[in-house]
């Protein structure tokens, strides 16, 4: 029998998530019977998603939603034999029993050098949210401005990356210095702090003095209500979050939107990526091929140790990842420098050593 590790609601968030909301605790696993496998998590992701659906969709007590790469370590399942490396949706647990109904397999022909921990990330959901919010969307065509915020995010990076290979202009907006760096390095046109900037106003008109065709819409709230008067006619914004609005304990409240609406013509939608499950194996090798191609660059947050769960879960929401926030749980080999890049994907240590 294995034990394994959860970490639970403790109590439901009040305004920015803290330690104390969370706990840690054991689980006695049963044997797995016939058709089940023992999964043994290697990767997990912090999402800002967790933060409403918590409200939402959970109660005190519960063990944190959550995706993570896990490998397939006892196999009573004939299509995932041992070794095999697995999507699951089993939580924030180090250990889980389950028939194969709940899994999906990673990319059969994975590429040896491209790490799994993408599968969470420019290769998994966020990749495919990013490419659904542009194409589906957006509806996005060449020759087109784009604007995106959170833009050195899991989503806003891909977004980005995705709109310059379609032959748009892409415009970013970061919190750091740093990651404004970045994205230029990326390929994005203009890219600006909206944190230090002293008007967002004035360098959203500067960075397309034109307006917007297109809007990828991450964060909600006051940042909108700016934009809204620079998009262009016909312009089409895809709602994919508003990160700036999931700690609140008072709604915010207008400008309203109803007037840009309707003189500009505009359409809005909000969409989550599993509209198009039908989609996804196929639009995860087109994302698999960018980055083969080396078209799709991608920077990874990795927090280390499955007891940093909550640490890099509250410093994703507070903006300390650059690309994908993930944790690590088994390391075999040893980290000597801060940075590895693998065909131009950088892996970035975050909170906690390597476990070795
Ligand atoms: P992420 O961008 O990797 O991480 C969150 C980022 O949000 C932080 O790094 C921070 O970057 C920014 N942020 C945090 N608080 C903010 C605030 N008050 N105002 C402005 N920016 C803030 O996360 P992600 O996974 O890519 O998700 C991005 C958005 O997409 C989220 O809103 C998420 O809910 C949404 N999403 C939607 C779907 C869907 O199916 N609809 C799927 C995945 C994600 P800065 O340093 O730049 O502030």
């Amino acid at each position: 029998m294995v034990v394994s590790k959860a970490w639970t609601l403790r109590q439901h968030f009040q305004g920015f998530p803290k330690a104390s909301d969370f706990h840690l605790r054991e689980e006695t696993l049963p044997q797995p019977k016939n058709g089940q496998v023992l999964l043994e998590a290697v990767f997990l992701s912090v999402d800002p998603y967790m933060r409403p659906y918590s409200q939402t969709m959970m109660k005190e007590g519960d063990v944190m939603i959550g995706s993570q790469v896990a490998k397939v370590i006892q196999s009573y399942n004939p299509s995932f034999p041992v070794g095999c490396h697995v999507v699951s949706d089993c939580g924030w647990r180090s250990h889980w029993v389950c028939d194969g109904a709940e899994l999906t397999p990673v990319l059969p022909d994975w590429p040896q050098d491209i790490p799994l921990s993408l599968a969470l990330g420019a290769i998994g959901m966020p990749g495919l949210t990013a490419l659904y919010g542009l194409e589906e969307v957006c509806e996005i065509k060449k020759g087109e401005t784009l604007l995106v915020n959170a833009a050195a995010g899991a989503v806003g990076s891909v977004v980005g990356q995705i709109a310059k290979i379609k032959g748009c202009r892409v415009v970013g907006c970061a919190g750091t210095d740093t990651k404004v760096s970045y994205l230029k390095e990326l390929g994005f046109d203009q890219v600006f702090n909206y944190k230090t900037v002293t008007s967002l106003e004035e360098s959203l008109r500067e960075a397309a003095p034109h307006g917007y065709d297109c809007y990828f819409e991450n964060v909600g709230g006051k940042f909108s209500s700016v934009v809204m008067p620079q998009m262009r006619e016909y312009g089409r914004i895809a709602v994919c979050g508003s990160i700036s609005m999931y700690n609140d304990t008072t709604p915010q409240t207008g400008p309203y939107v109803h007037t840009y609406m309707i003189f500009k013509q505009l359409r809005m939608e909000g969409f989550l990526c599993a509209r198009w499950k039908h989609k996804h194996q196929q639009s995860l090798r087109r994302l698999m091929a960018w980055m083969t191609e080396g078209k799709l660059r991608c920077n990874e947050h990795i927090t280390s140790g499955f007891n940093n769960m909550p640490a890099a879960f509250m410093g994703m929401l507070q903006g300390d990842n650059i690309g994908k926030a993930v944790v690590k749980v088994y390391c075999h080999i040893q980290v000597l420098s801060e940075f590895r890049v693998i065909r131009g994907t950088t892996c970035q240590l975050g909170v906690g050593t390597w476990k070795c």
